[in-house]
């Protein structure tokens, strides 16, 4: 496994690049009626905030194309137009001013009909999306290859690239999207040997949260590792605000986006703990929301383990006594009546993405706060001793059952 990009030939949707070395974006789509100008523009800005670098919008009527002529100019992201069925949509999405179409050649067939959007397309530069989806296939290669096969779907791709190709047009990327990962993941394998124009990732219909983010992880993370995909997309059945954050998290946590929002971390609580960290941690992500504060910030359970265990993160937190235990790369910094926690957290994560380290450290008595750490760290020692999961009252009984 290698994390060495595959090398691509380079689009533009918008001002954004996708594909020759650019970042991976993260796309989504508007669950809005496109007509409804003004609720698709507040999803829209929602998706943005939220770290999407490109949305979709469907242009399925006259009135949603109409309506993408005003949303294009407000919009702080470039919209794709999303076409199934009815070629003059993409006419009409053109014409509204969309940076980008999907096209789906599973429903749209004529040859003269996608070379007419094409060369329309090449004429104002906008590229286009071959989006090949396994529950949409073509019949004639569902036919020929005997069911929805990875080489079916790359096959549907590659047909609609030579009509493209004919009239002269390459500003392409190409998606082989299905439900079932394995042949997602085997589909876009394929497509990665047989063509250099950028692939956008995802796992259809993935369902809602969590088993469709485990499988839309599951492929999409396996590809990004290969060094396959320039661009992915989250199909949940959720709020599309939970597709743009997964997304992003997802390049985030493999290292190939820069972190734009707190990377919340936390113990997975035990026997010592002081706190409910479950709620504590989510009441946490809910307070620092899309705020771009490009830090790691830890919640600990306690104040015995938890500075030392999350030492390398810039900002955490540990309980003890009924007292939150702030620290700074290891280092206590402050004490706050446990109450407080979540909002000291903040105050002090702002404090230093503003400020920095050092002069957070600098701005407290650091001895003080280590010295109330002690006191608090060997009070819960004398009350739980050092085994606070009682491993080894469980050990001896474990040995008399096993050795009877
Ligand atoms: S020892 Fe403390 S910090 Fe570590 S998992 Fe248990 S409660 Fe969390």
């Amino acid at each position: 496994m290698t994390n060495e990009r595959r090398q691509t030939r380079q689009i533009f949707v918008g001002k954004v690049p996708v594909g020759g070395g650019a970042p991976i974006t993260v796309q989504s789509m508007t669950i809005t009626k496109t007509a409804d100008v003004e609720g698709t523009l507040q999803q829209i800005y929602a998706l943005a905030a939220a770290g999407c670098d490109i949305v979709r919008c469907t242009c399925n009527e006259t009135e949603a194309a109409e309506g993408l002529a005003q949303i294009v100019p407000r919009s702080p992201v470039p919209i794709i137009a999303d076409i199934h069925h009815q070629y003059r949509m993409a006419l009409a999405a053109m014409e509204a001013g969309v940076h980008g179409l999907r096209l789906n050649p599973g429903n749209i067939r004529k040859p003269e009909h996608i070379k007419a959007v094409a060369m329309e397309a090449r004429d104002r530069k906008i590229p286009i999306r071959i989006g090949v989806n396994g529950g949409s296939l073509d019949p004639a290669l569902y036919e020929k290859w005997g069911g929805i096969k990875p080489e079916a779907m790359v096959e549907s791709a590659q047909q609609e690239m030579r009509y493209f190709e004919e009239v002269g047009f390459d500003l392409i990327k190409i998606s082989v999207k299905a439900s079932n990962v394995p042949l997602m993941v085997e589909a876009y394998r394929q497509l990665s040997e047989v063509t250099d124009v950028p692939l956008h990732l995802g796992v259809t219909e993935a369902g809602p949260p969590p088993a469709g983010l485990v499988k839309a992880t599951a492929g999409i993370a396996t590809l990004l590792l290969e060094g396959i995909g320039d661009t992915i997309r989250y199909s949940l059945t959720a709020d599309p605000v939970e597709e743009a954050r997964a997304g992003r998290q997802l390049l985030e946590a493999l290292g190939l986006r820069e972190r734009k929002n707190v990377d919340l971390i936390a113990c997975p609580s035990c026997g010592r703990a002081e706190i409910d960290v479950i709620d504590v941690a989510k009441r946490a992500m809910e307070a620092f929301g899309d705020r771009k504060i490009p830090l790691q910030v830890a919640v600990m359970g306690c104040v015995v383990n938890g500075p030392g265990e999350a030492r390398e993160a810039d900002l955490g937190i540990a309980a003890g006594n009924k007292r939150g235990h702030l620290f700074v790369k290891g280092r206590n910094v402050a004490v706050v009546p446990e109450s407080e926690m979540v909002e000291a957290l903040v105050e002090w994560a702002e404090f230093i993405h503003e400020h920095g380290t050092e002069a957070a450290i600098a701005r407290v008595d650091t001895e003080k706060a280590e010295r109330e750490a002690a006191k608090d760290r060997a009070q819960l020692m004398d009350d739980k001793g050092v085994d606070a999961n009682h491993a080894a009252e469980k050990i001896v009984e474990i040995r008399k059952k096993t050795s009877a």
